[in-house]
């Protein structure tokens, strides 16, 4: 600390030798005023982090700048933006306030500000679900200024840049952070020389021995490559200059993460990549001539010479990705027998490609059609602004909207529908409307009738057949893969749930009111054991859908009241110590070495019993179990194997206690069950049938994912004994069509 931090000499003249190499290459604004604003800007900034340094050492201000270099150069955007980017970290880390920026700079770089210090910083968390709500706050900006997001995206990329200098641990979380959120984001976004950029970098430090031998044998084929790839260009020069194109072409090999992907899903190594190599050809449009007719005569040209490979053709001129990306790629047999990719774009196009969403605002002007980037960024919105999100599931669907590639379908009238890929018909129902979707029967596909989990492809004509009778059920579930569809499912099928629960509950009290009993929580608790039900919702659901009738209610409430102690099951447990009083530092705990009876009850006058079962490895009678007294005089139930218990052992064994389970009546526990298998009509059905037919087993809730025909799932379940788990089991492996079966036990 101390003089350390004081910035010397040669701080200064860096500082300033930075920001002039910004200042003099501004790309979009050169006016005094633009020049004027990013100058106060640098001066607070430089002000706030005065002697501050980076973990590297150099002086922290070198951090905003090359921040917004990327912003001015690589992104390409304007004044306010490298302003921004200058004072992204003064609020956060400096003593300045928010207050302070908009006194210097008014509302709009304030938001900005605003909006960066929102998302930063939190990513310490090694909590998923905190990340994922901090991702989803990040998110939540894009509806503000997707400035925000873009130079979030800059700050990443410089702190990537620089990683070397943070410990190894941060280093391994920022670079997973990278590659799960920021590359799929930036690539959302159109920056593909960004996101190829945090690609490389991720995987740099995550798989450093697998970057540098793909690195290393990149560099090695580099001449040869090159050689290659002039001889492949000049017969296509030629006939380009014939055609008075104004052009570039140029060669680069893929990136090495794109290799390395590659290696992965192929499984062959670096020397059976054959199309590492890809060639550019950006050309200036020509007077009168549309830049797609260009596209396609320049691929005439280029398969007079080679040879096309047929199903490499990417039409993206046409119609352009998501993300904005417009281009003709082909792939064609090259010199020596190699394929060679082909990208041909205009000027225009490319800038999209390199810029993204940032040149879109150049290009876009006032006559703004929705581009399907906007489009995208309006249902992000849809996702985020609905309330009931849980954060882990949200973040998933994001992720699979970040990833899935598009199919577009049409509507009966002709119109274009874009769809992740892997949507069904219902999918498409819900996209039209949530009231189509709710009503749905069947699709026409193609003008031949379909189910509705029909998966479309690109090109579909899609009319879908709905009935006013028609509403969703729960294996609807499983046919959307869309979040706006899964939403409006779960919905509807929670109100019509709530429905049931009502009907239910009127149901009963009527009954109730016929034997002139009052309806309250002592008559329900009577109620519940003897239906076998978990609680009250449990009851009215059931009885409202009728599986519950009350035909015995009267018998059952007359029982004699001294049976309200149900007595549930016994814990046997030994060895218990006497606790010692605090403050007496002689008195070491006694062994009571005689088997003490412990009988636990639970009362339905709901006393707290006098145990406890572990809520980390959640053990049920049945399971080998050892107790653990805990200070305030519970004991609390473990399986010996449980981390948590094998820690007590060692730092806490004299408070440790044998337990055994002796008998069991009534009480329930829940187990969770994990089953997997091949995809079949009615598979569910058949679980659900099982589950159902066992009478000591209580479906609590069943989750069943399907992807690519095969299914996956877990299932909650309310048992009494392992014994009734076990015999569960063994008749879901009968099934046909289930694969495994097994009892989730895991200790988190
Ligand atoms: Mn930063």
């Amino acid at each position: 600390m101390g003089n350390k931090n004081i910035f010397t000499e040669e701080d200064f003249a860096l500082i300033n030798k930075e920001f002039d190499a910004l200042k003099n290459n501004l790309v979009r604004c050169k006016t005094p005023e633009c020049i004027e604003l990013i100058t106060n800007a640098f001066n607070l900034a430089n002000k706030a982090h005065m002697n501050m340094r980076r973990r590297s050492g150099e002086p922290y201000i070198i951090h905003p700048i090359e921040v917004a270099k990327i912003v001015n150069a690589e992104l390409g955007l304007g004044a306010k933006s490298i302003a921004a980017a200058l004072l992204h970290d003064v609020v956060e880390d400096t003593d300045y306030t928010l207050e302070d920026i908009e006194k210097h700079f008014g509302p709009k770089i304030t938001s900005i500000i605003d909006g960066l210090t929102k998302i930063s910083g939190n990513y310490d968390s090694t909590n998923t679900s905190q990340q994922a709500e901090n991702f989803r706050k990040m998110l939540l900006t894009l509806s503000d200024d997707i400035r925000v997001i873009l130079i979030k995206t800059a700050d990443r990329l410089h702190n990537m840049r620089t990683l070397d200098s943070l410990p190894e641990r941060k280093k391994m979380k920022v670079a997973g952070e990278t590659i799960y959120l920021y590359a799929p984001l930036a690539h959302r976004l159109g920056l593909f020389t960004i996101k190829t950029e945090l690609e490389d970098l991720s995987l740099k430090y995550r798989h450093p021995k697998i970057f540098d031998e793909i690195s290393r044998k990149l560099k090695h084929s580099e001449k040869k490559n090159q050689a290659m790839i002039n001889k492949f260009s000049l017969p296509i020069i030629a006939r380009l200059e014939a055609e008075n194109l104004t052009f570039d072409i140029t060669g680069r090999p893929k990136s090495i993460y794109s290799i390395w992907k590659k290696m992965q899903t192929k499984n062959v190594p670096f020397e059976e990549i054959y199309d590492i190599l890809a060639v550019r050809i950006v050309f200036d449009p020509l007077k009168g001539v549309s830049e797609k007719t260009t596209c396609w005569n320049i691929y005439s040209i280029i398969t007079d010479i080679y040879m096309p490979k047929p199903d490499r053709l990417r039409d993206w001129v046409s119609r352009p990705k998501v993300n904005g990306y417009e281009a003709l790629h082909l792939t064609v047999m090259g010199p020596h027998g190699r394929w060679v990719e082909v990208q041909i774009r205009s000027t225009r196009m490319d800038e999209y490609a390199e810029r993204g969403y940032a040149a879109h605002w150049k290009y876009k002007g006032d006559n703004s059609q929705e581009s399907e980037l906007d489009k995208w960024i309006k249902k992000i919105r849809e996702m985020l602004e609905n309330p009931n999100n849980d954060p882990i599931e949200f973040l998933d669907e994001f992720k699979m909207n970040l990833f899935s590639s598009e199919i577009m379908v049409f509507t009966p009238k002709g119109n274009i529908i874009t769809l992740p890929k892997g949507a069904t018909a219902l999918d498409f129902a819900y996209e039209i409307h949530t009231e189509i979707g709710n009503h749905a029967i069947g699709a026409k596909i193609n003008y031949k009738l379909q189910t509705l989990n029909t998966t479309l492809q690109s090109g579909d004509q899609v009319e879908i057949i709905a009935s006013d009778k028609a509403k969703p059920v729960k294996e609807w579930l499983d046919y959307v893969t869309m979040a706006k569809a899964k939403s409006a499912i779960k919905h509807s099928l929670r109100s019509e749930i709530k429905e049931l629960r009502d009907k239910g509950q009127k149901i009963l009290e009527d009954k109730l009111k016929e034997l002139k009993i009052t309806h309250n929580s002592e008559v329900l608790d009577k109620l519940l054991p003897v239906y076998d039900c978990i609680n009250r919702e449990d009851l009215y659901s059931k009885i409202g859908n009728g599986i519950i009738n009350l035909d015995n209610l009267k018998k059952i409430l007359k029982k004699n009241p001294s049976s309200r102690i149900i007595k549930y099951w016994e814990l046997r447990m030994s060895g218990l110590h006497k606790q010692t009083k605090s403050g007496d530092k002689e008195s070491k705990p006694s062994v009571i070495d005689k088997e003490v009876p412990y009988l636990i009850r639970e009362s339905i006058d709901s006393q707290k019993p006098d145990y406890e079962i572990a809520k980390c490895c959640k053990p049920i009678p049945g399971d080998e179990v050892i107790g653990y007294l805990s200070p305030d005089g519970k004991v609390v139930i473990h399986k010996p194997k449980c981390p948590v218990a094998v820690r007590l052992m060692s730092s806490e064994g004299n408070r440790l206690i044998s337990v055994k389970w002796t008998i069991h009546k009534m009480v329930s526990f829940l187990a969770q069950i994990h089953i997997e298998g091949i995809d079949r009509l009615g598979v569910l059905n058949d679980i659900t049938n099982i589950i159902s037919g066992e009478l000591n087993v209580n479906m609590r809730n069943i989750t069943i994912n399907v992807h690519e025909g095969i299914f996956e799932g877990t299932i909650d379940v309310y048992i009494h004994h392992t014994k009734d788990l076990n015999n569960l089991i063994m008749k879901l492996v009968n099934i046909d069509g289930v694969d495994r079966v097994n009892r989730v036990e895991d200790f988190n």
